[in-house]
């Protein structure tokens, strides 16, 4: 196996060019890692999937940064940038993804014992468990550490009741990181983080149908579960820090996921036509699409100064609310222009007259509704910008 890590400058994008031309499935090209997430039957019966997810797992391309002995690639930031500019160059996607990559690993990293990583972390980076975050429940959304999920100490286990709600993928999960109360006497220092099999006796997962006929949402009930004393991730009442701590990893996941999808400059030439000089012929639709294009590069240029800050040892965790607010309205307009570009096309629902790249278009702008809710909503992420960064004072 190639040992990235040890190659330097243009030798090493040379090597992961021919490694990704070699090893990516040219059948996969184009697809979105969300495909096979909501699909994990669909997935594992894709030969070519599965090749391609093992290649990356034994690489540990998958969880490029982190360390060899927890299953990374160990290489640096501005590498793993090149692997992703490469891999982008090629419509190609990181088949180690979800919560346990994106969320939980780097958080483990950071706070987990050594004998919790190394259960872990290796399991993770091949992409072999999956995980759902156990957070919002029916009267904690924004309000988290409102949260009620009951956690008893009973000597040699944890004991846990309560529900959660909104649980992505929980009944395709493995595992569930989640917080429960273990002081009820106070708020937001009673709250600790536990890591639970998800196959422990007492849970019951209950997915919610959405209109789509995909159930991507569940409840889950925890009815006397006991969860064992060393999955208690950190210290006892600090679960609200690490909470914190991978919320960042979330919303810094969620603003940079480059999302599939037809190039709405394309389908607006496809769909709405260009005059004699190659000009779009609707010119307020025309004024429209380069103000999407001017925000969008705008967007991708303040990523990579972030990117580049951080390289050069700047922690931007303050820019993350910032970021996510930002990349969810360059998102949501894409979304709302392709739909618009459609026309009556952009009204499917079934497959019946209609291409699969258009239902795809209105189905991407059907989520796109939750990029301003998920991993805290818009109003929330103001509220933590007007606070961190701009120094305003707190409302009464
Ligand atoms: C696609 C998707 C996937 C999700 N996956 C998960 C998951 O896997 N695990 C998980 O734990 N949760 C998950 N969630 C839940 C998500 O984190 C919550 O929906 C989100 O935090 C908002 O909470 P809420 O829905 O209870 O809304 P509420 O908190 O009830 O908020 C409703 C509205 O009021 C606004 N609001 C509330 N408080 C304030 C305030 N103080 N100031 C200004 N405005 C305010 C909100 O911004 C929002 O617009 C997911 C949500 C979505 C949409």
């Amino acid at each position: 196996m190639t040992d990235f890590a040890a190659i330097e400058g243009d030798a090493f994008r040379r090597e992961v060019r021919q490694w990704l031309a070699d090893n990516f499935p040219p059948s996969l090209k184009n697809a979105s890692s969300l495909t096979y997430q909501t699909n994990p039957d669909e997935a594992r019966a894709n030969a070519d999937f599965c090749r391609w997810k093992t290649l990356m797992g034994e690489s540990g391309m998958g969880v490029p940064t982190w360390p060899k002995q927890y299953g990374g690639a160990g290489l640096s930031t501005e590498q793993a940038e090149v692997f992703q500019e490469e891999m982008s160059q090629l419509n190609a996607f990181n088949p180690i993804f979800g919560n346990g990559p994106m969320m939980l690993g780097p958080t483990l990293l950071e706070f987990g014992t050594e004998e919790q990583k190394l259960e872990h972390l290796p399991v993770i980076a091949r992409g072999e468990s999956s995980w759902c975050q156990g957070f919002s429940e029916p009267g904690a959304g924004s309000d988290l550490a409102s949260l009620k999920t009951k956690c008893e100490d009973k000597g040699d286990h944890w004991l846990v009741n309560g529900q959660k709600v909104w649980t992505s993928f929980a009944n395709h999960s493995d595992w569930c990181f989640c917080l429960v109360r273990t002081d009820t006497s106070v708020k937001h220092t009673g709250i600790s983080f536990l890591l639970i099999d998800m196959t422990s006796p007492g849970i019951d997962v209950r997915p919610i149908e959405l209109i789509s006929g995909i159930t991507h949402f569940c409840e889950v009930f925890f009815n006397d579960v006991k969860v064992p004393k060393a999955n208690l991730l950190g210290q006892l009442n600090e679960g609200w820090s690490i909470a914190k701590r991978l919320l960042q990893h979330e919303r810094n996941g969620l603003s940079n996921v480059r999302r599939a999808g037809p190039d709405v400059v394309d389908l607006a030439k496809e769909y709405v036509g260009v005059d004699e000089n190659g000009q779009l012929v609707d010119p307020d639709l025309r004024c429209r699409l380069t103000t999407h294009q001017i925000r969008s590069q705008a967007y991708k240029l303040t990523l990579k100064r972030i990117s580049d800050a951080e390289n050069a040892g700047v922690r931007s965790d303050i820019a993350v609310s910032v970021v996510k607010n930002l990349g969810a309205c360059v998102e949501q307009s894409k979304s709302e222009l392709s739909v618009e570009i459609l026309g009556y096309r952009g009204l499917g629902w079934e497959a019946e007259g209609y291409s699969d790249e258009e239902l795809a278009v209105t189905r991407a702008w059907l989520y796109s509704k939750a990029f301003s809710i998920y991993g805290g909503s818009h109003e929330i992420q103001n509220n933590i910008t007007a606070k961190r960064v701009l120094n305003l004072p707190s409302a009464k």
